[in-house]
């Protein structure tokens, strides 16, 4: 399906004409039409299928075909979790608003938060920002969002596990009109959080889900190795850089301090490897993006702040030196590569540390992987088995006192049958349970 066959206005199609794409992606020819409709939106399907352009050009139609609420707010407003995903989303939106006067701007933590001010009082049409420092400015009143159209949430699933919730909620109550439309995305929607949130900001949702997160991305070669410590990692590290025939990698690793460890081991070798992570300042983040992405460094290495969005063309591997914390990111990490129909490659090394985040990928991903082995460097690590279960053992109370005793006892946690929230498409609507969230990652990213 061709984008003119969309309902897109024509200037926005001859917009789209600059990106020379041949035709619309299976997200953007489902979503769009609903978005354009003036619907709210629950979509998910896997990395690199152009979800971006997706929520973007109903937004940008909007502006072409309907009359502002009011003369000073932002129009529409999209979130992400990281920094480096809304700069490359306002990238994206200057290539469809450059020369209209839809103007928009980045509001994002690690910037000059005055000159932010400023930018808002221009009454920028478009907002595009990560939450913590967009509900600052709400807070300060550099900006309102009575008027606002659109609320778009990109990968809203991180944006809770990253203790968010707070600051999307205080957006979404200053934005509680009746005629606001609500979009979420993410390659990965199905956990818990994201329903709850979603029972709570979106009005009777359309879900649209192309393929299921679990499902095997076919443009990517996944393949684990197992090890046996730190060195033998490095052992396999290093030959898998020597032999694969790579342009550029990330490489993902469980914290800033190995981050750091493992970049200069890379270029004490030659390497060509940069650093990316929160402790970093924003000059410098933003100068590692700009570099790698003009193809000054081969290798990045990086934790989850980069697993999200991030979109580079010359990506042909991903490495987890490190498996993931939070299973899902495994499917975001590796989505790093095999971007818009390219092929890649993914590589993920699993030590005794890395067994349980293994396991949970394993069972996330809904099936049994297989390891492979690289010649001459075969370790003895071969999982662990899992912990023996617990014997029942039945009490037998034969006193009063003791019965008495175990009335006041505290009461068993109950097992909650996780199978029962998840996500079930009920016709175009989606039926959304209710459960409360608990998470505790940090907020490195706002
Ligand atoms: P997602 O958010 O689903 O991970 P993106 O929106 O970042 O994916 O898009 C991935 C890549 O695909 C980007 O480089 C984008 O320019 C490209 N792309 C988007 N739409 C199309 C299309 N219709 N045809 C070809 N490439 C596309
Ligand atoms: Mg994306």
């Amino acid at each position: 399906m061709h984008f003119k066959d969309l309902g897109l206005d024509p200037r926005l199609l001859k917009k789209l004409n600059h990106l020379a794409f041949d035709r619309a992606t299976e997200i953007q020819q489902t979503a769009v039409p609903v978005a354009i409709a003036g619907k709210d939106i629950l979509a998910s399907s896997k990395t690199g299928s152009g979800k971006t352009l997706a929520f973007l050009l109903p937004a940008m139609q909007r502006m072409y075909r309907s009359k502002p609420f009011t003369r000073r707010d932002p129009r529409v407003l999209i979130l992400t979790p990281t920094r480096e995903l809304a700069k490359q989303i306002f990238a994206q939106l200057r290539t469809l608003n450059a020369g209209t006067p839809y103007d928009g701007t980045l509001i994002v933590g690690g910037e000059n938060f005055n000159d932010q001010v400023k930018a808002l009082r221009n009454d920028p049409m478009f907002v595009v920002a990560t939450p913590g420092r967009f509900a600052d400015h709400l807070e300060h009143r550099s900006t309102h969002l009575d008027g606002l159209e659109m609320l778009i949430l990109d990968e809203a699933d991180r944006m809770l596990d990253l203790g968010f919730e707070p600051q999307l909620r205080r957006i979404n109550e200053a934005a509680n009109h009746r005629r606001r439309q609500t979009l979420m995305f993410s390659a990965t929607m199905d956990h818990v959080d994201v329903l709850d949130m979603a029972s709570e900001m979106l009005d009777n949702p359309k879900r649209i889900s192309i393929g299921h997160s679990a499902e095997e991305h076919t443009d990517i070669t996944q393949r684990f190795i197992l090890c046996d410590h730190l060195d033998h990692k490095q052992a396999l590290l290093d030959k898998v850089l020597e032999v694969e025939n790579y342009n550029q990698v990330i490489i993902f690793t469980a914290t800033r301090a190995d981050t750091d460890r493992l970049t200069a081991e890379l270029n004490e070798r030659k390497l060509k490897a940069v650093a990316l992570s929160g402790n970093l300042n924003q000059t410098q983040r933003n100068s590692i993006m700009s570099q790698f992405e003009r193809n000054c460094h081969k290798i990045l290495v990086t934790t989850d702040i980069a697993s999200r969005g991030l979109d580079i063309d010359s990506v042909s591997l991903v490495i987890n030196f490190d498996m993931p914390k939070h299973a899902e990111e495994y499917v975001h990490r590796v989505g790093r590569t095999g971007r818009a129909g390219n092929k890649g490659d993914a590589v993920s090394l699993v030590g005794p540390k890395d067994w349980k985040s293994f396991k949970a990928v394993e069972a996330f991903l809904k099936q049994k992987i297989e390891f492979t082995t690289i010649e001459g460097l075969v370790g003895k690590f071969k999982g662990l088995k899992p912990a023996p279960k617990k014997k029942f053992v039945k009490k037998t109370t034969t006193n009063t006192t003791a019965a008495a005793k175990q009335t006041h006892a505290p009461k068993a946690k109950k097992r909650v049958d996780k199978r029962f929230y998840e996500n079930q498409a009920v016709g175009n609507d989606v039926f959304i349970p209710k459960k409360k969230r608990n998470t505790d990652v940090s907020q490195d990213d706002q």
